[in-house]
């Protein structure tokens, strides 16, 4: 079964590298590449043109299939990329939150409805029981601000690095009546464009493994809290090492290391290292669990469900990065199942008098 998938995805790869190669001709206004009609000079600069985007493409094929860790610019925009051309087919075949869902019971199959439990549950398992200001920090088409902005009658503000899905955030705020308290931009969360001590809940679900250096991640979730300010974090972290281990297996590195590419995802860390990080902030009431068996039926939900043609068509139109990112599915589940990768929550206190 897997083999014949590895050989699906292969024959996608090649396709998609053409449509690459094709895309990046057109985009960068080859006209006529191959015309005899053309003047010799734009003819030169059109093939050194081709010769740059052939060997570019390359680069990124051969980085994909050794899979390559991205630098923090490429990293940047991936994400912007990524987001801004599967969001849409997300949200048609899933709706409005970008996140795993709640199973318990596990055979439950209300799916959206389960998603949003999720956010109800972890803000139960947080404590929270009321909010003035929120800041949802990765916060995809807004989801989680809507139903956080509706259940405590407050404010939010999210972000994320795509534009498509700030903008369709703010569109569905608006359809849904919240736009005199809801708000969504384009904006970076290692450097978030909030002045210190504004919210007092700072709201990060399923962001956190995006975030390449995850100490300034942590500082900024600090940062922009309130001084006693609850924070909660909902993050795919790699297992706790054992004692004496001092890193991950190197099958587990490299199973990770797939993943990365096709999610646009740095290294990643263990939830001891997000509650070291937390301590060494002088937080307080830092609490963590690991979630794995309460999500443990939605890969393969979302995998059931993009097996429907609609899925399948959206899927081929979204691209190639889309389709590895259906493929990554299978690789996720593999790592869930052997324990390497844990659905983690981690909360806090930040503490009244700063460090
Ligand atoms: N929390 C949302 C979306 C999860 S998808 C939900 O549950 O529905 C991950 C989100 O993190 C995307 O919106 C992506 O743009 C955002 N993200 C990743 N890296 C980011 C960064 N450095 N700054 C801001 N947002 C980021």
């Amino acid at each position: 079964m897997l083999d014949s998938l590895r050989s699906c995805y292969l024959l996608l790869l090649l396709f998609c590298t053409q449509k690459v190669v094709v895309g990046w001709v057109s985009s960068n206004n080859v006209r006529q590449p191959f015309s005899t009609t053309s003047a010799s000079s734009s003819g030169s600069s059109s093939s050194s043109n081709l010769k740059m985007g052939v060997s570019a493409t390359m680069r990124r094929v051969r980085d994909s299939v050794l899979s390559k860790e991205r630098s923090r610019k490429d990293l940047k925009i991936g994400i912007a990329g990524f987001y801004d051309r599967s969001s849409k087919l997300w949200e048609n075949v899933w709706g409005e939150h970008m996140h795993h869902g709640y199973y318990i019971p596990a055979d439950r199959t209300d799916h959206q409805q389960a998603q949003v439990d999720l956010i109800d549950e972890v803000l139960k398992w947080g404590d929270v029981t009321e909010a003035t200001n929120v800041v949802d920090v990765g916060c995809g088409i807004g989801g989680s601000s809507r139903h956080i902005a509706r259940k405590y009658n407050c404010k939010a503000n999210g972000i994320t690095l795509s534009p498509y899905q700030s903008s369709r955030g703010n569109e569905l705020a608006k359809e849904q009546g919240l736009s005199d308290t809801v708000s969504f931009q384009v904006a970076d969360a290692l450097e978030m464009p909030f002045s210190d001590n504004s919210f007092d809940l700072v709201w990060s679900l399923e962001s956190g493994e995006h975030m390449p250096d995850k100490k300034k991640f942590t500082d900024e979730l600090f940062r922009v809290a309130v001084p006693g300010g609850r924070i909660l974090l909902v993050t795919w972290c790699h297992r706790d090492l054992g004692e004496g281990e001092t890193s991950l297996t190197k099958k587990e590195v490299k199973l990770l290391a797939r993943i990365n590419r096709a999610y646009y995802l740095p290294k990643w860390c263990s939830v001891q290292d997000y509650v070291d990080l937390m301590k060494a902030k002088g937080a307080s009431d830092i609490k963590r669990e690991d979630w794995s068996y309460v999500i443990a039926p939605f890969w393969k939900a979302v995998i059931k469900s993009s097996l429907n043609l609609r899925s399948l068509f959206g899927l081929l139109k979204s691209g190639f990065s889309t389709i590895r990112g259906a493929y990554a599915m299978l690789l996720m589940l593999r790592g869930f199942n052997t324990g390497l990768i844990k659905f983690g929550l981690i909360t806090c206190t930040k503490p009244k008098v700063s460090m």
